[in-house]
């Protein structure tokens, strides 16, 4: 089945829409790219970097003629964009999203989408840290999951040809319903950041009150937080407010368990301690051999070589 579009609209062109523009053109997916987006400095920066060919304020312009049309843009703007772009879908078009919760799409999508579209959300689980149009690279999906939540009434060929298409920007794909993509991603997204921002803020309080080093010397643990903690804020205050329930059901859990480990530190329980942490360190091998994380010693970062001591030469 051929997985070429003639003409791909993005509708938001941050870090997932420029690294689709960059990926779908290195790898000959489409004939035309249409950028849309809200504000001209980012449109014009789109443009500097040849993300496209046609750019435009006028998210409905962009979809025009468009068989692929792909929100890119935070979920909080989804209503309003789907209202605007509706009348001006092609017939036989797909319509698809990245966003990082899919129940809530589909509720305020849905109801916009004409028949004749087959609406397919999608969410990449790929990402980092950084914003806007110059943070996207080509091989951002390379080896990882796109999940695809279709629903019953989409004809299997329109399914099939978007997964041909991240299936050829590299991703591996899977279709699931969208309840059930929103409880794992609660688990194992939505509820770390939260207690990443947690954390970084209490230590950001701790600082500012006591006037303390923290910051200065804070090692790899705190570290690590302030990567996650330093996430887009508007992209993860939609992702609290539109799956509210999963999170609130995952970090219920997460309360518990975080109990049982005060309890084991208040009682001094070193076994319990121990089995869980052994626990944890096999998940981290697992990921790391299903190949979604690098063995690396501190995640891979890079080093500067320390210089060689005397008695070292
Ligand atoms: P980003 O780098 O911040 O870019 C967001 C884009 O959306 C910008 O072009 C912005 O345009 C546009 N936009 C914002 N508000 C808009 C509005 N009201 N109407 C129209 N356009 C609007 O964001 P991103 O990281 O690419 O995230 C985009 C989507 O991908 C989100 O739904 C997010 O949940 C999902 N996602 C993100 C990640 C990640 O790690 N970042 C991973 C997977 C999925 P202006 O600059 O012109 O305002």
């Amino acid at each position: 089945m051929s997985v070429h579009f003639k003409k791909l609209a993005l509708i938001g062109i941050g870090l997932i829409g420029s690294s689709i523009a960059l990926a779908a053109r290195r790898h000959g997916l489409v004939d035309t790219i249409a950028i849309a987006t809200r504000r001209e400095e980012t449109l014009d920066e789109a443009r500097a970097l040849a993300l496209g060919d046609i750019y435009t304020l006028d998210a409905a312009e962009a979809v025009h003629g468009a068989d692929l049309v792909i929100l890119c843009a935070p979920v909080g703007a989804y209503e309003a964009l789907a209202k605007a772009i509706a009348p001006a879908l092609e017939p036989g078009a797909i319509l698809s999203d990245v966003g990082s919760v899919k129940a809530h799409v589909h509720k305020v999508v849905g109801p916009y989408v004409p028949p004749n579209v087959a609406f397919i959300p999608g969410h990449p689980l790929a990402g980092t840290e950084h914003s806007g149009p110059g943070a996207g690279f080509a091989e951002l999906f390379s080896g990882r999951w796109c999940v695809l939540t279709p629903g019953p009434e989409v004809p299997q060929e329109q399914t099939d040809k978007l997964v041909g298409f991240w299936r050829a920007m590299g991703s591996n794909v899977e279709c699931m319903d969208a309840a059930h993509h929103d409880m794992v991603l609660a688990i194992t997204s939505h509820v770390p950041h939260l207690v990443a921002y947690n954390i970084v803020g209490t230590v950001a309080d701790l600082e500012a009150d006591t006037k303390s080093e923290v910051i200065k010397f804070s090692a790899s643990g705190f570290r690590d937080f302030t990567r996650i903690a330093a996430s887009d804020p508007v992209m993860w205050r939609d992702v609290f407010l539109t799956n509210r329930d999963a999170v609130l059901e995952m970090l219920g859990r997460f309360l518990e368990d975080l109990s049982v480990l005060q309890r084991a530190v208040r009682t001094g329980d070193g076994p319990a301690l121990e089995e869980m942490f052994t626990r944890t360190r096999a998940i981290r091998r697992s990921i790391i051999n299903a190949g979604q994380e690098t063995a690396a010693a501190d995640f891979g970062r890079p080093h500067e070589a320390v210089p060689k001591s005397e008695e070292q030469r």
